[in-house]
């Protein structure tokens, strides 16, 4: 796979639209048919690729997606800040149209200038877990994958990279 290049939400929005037709039929693919070691490949290609590139040099899903948040991330983030969480909710939080808890604004509010997390060590689960190329049945999230292309480069790449090697 070759190195993995920095894009902006707007070039991976562009790319993504014009190989629409192309990732959606190489998932169709996928799902009559996956490959036994999917996951395995997968899971090459994202070490790969996160071993030569850094997120500290993109931060697109921290300023433009966001993570849903869970009761337990928004007690841990508001111990981390040392605030009662009736506070930080009311600062921080609002719920979404899926009645999910989400940041109220983006970029992050905790996004430093130089793509620092201000909270990294008591960032919501869903942070840690973007952009969830390494987790297991990947083939049951190709679809929200497919739309993570528009915001991180290295799953634009990722599928780029599968759809010439499967
Ligand atoms: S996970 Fe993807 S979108 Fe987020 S900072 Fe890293 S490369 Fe960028
Ligand atoms: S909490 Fe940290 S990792 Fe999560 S979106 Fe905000 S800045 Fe990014």
């Amino acid at each position: 796979m070759k190195k993995v290049e920095y894009k902006t939400t707007k070039e991976l929005k562009l790319l993504t639209d014009k190989n629409r037709t192309e990732i959606t039929s190489f998932i169709k693919k996928l799902k009559k048919k996956k490959p036994k070691n999917l996951d395995n490949i997968v899971h090459n290609l994202h070490d790969e690729a996160f071993a030569e590139f850094d997120c500290l040099d993109c931060a697109n899903c921290c300023k433009t997606i966001g993570p849903r948040l869970s009761g337990k991330d928004i007690e841990r983030l508001s111990k981390h800040l040392k605030m009662k969480t009736s506070d930080f909710m009311s600062q921080y939080i609002i719920t979404d149209e899926d009645n999910d808890f989400v940041f109220k604004n983006h970029p992050c509010p905790f996004l430093l200038p130089d793509n620092y997390c201000l909270v990294y060590e008591s960032r919501p689960k869903a942070c840690r877990e973007y952009p969830h190329t390494n987790r297991k049945r990947f083939y049951q999230i190709l679809e929200l994958s497919h739309k993570n292309c528009e915001t991180c480069p290295v799953v634009f790449d990722i599928f780029r990279e599968l759809i010439k090697i499967t």
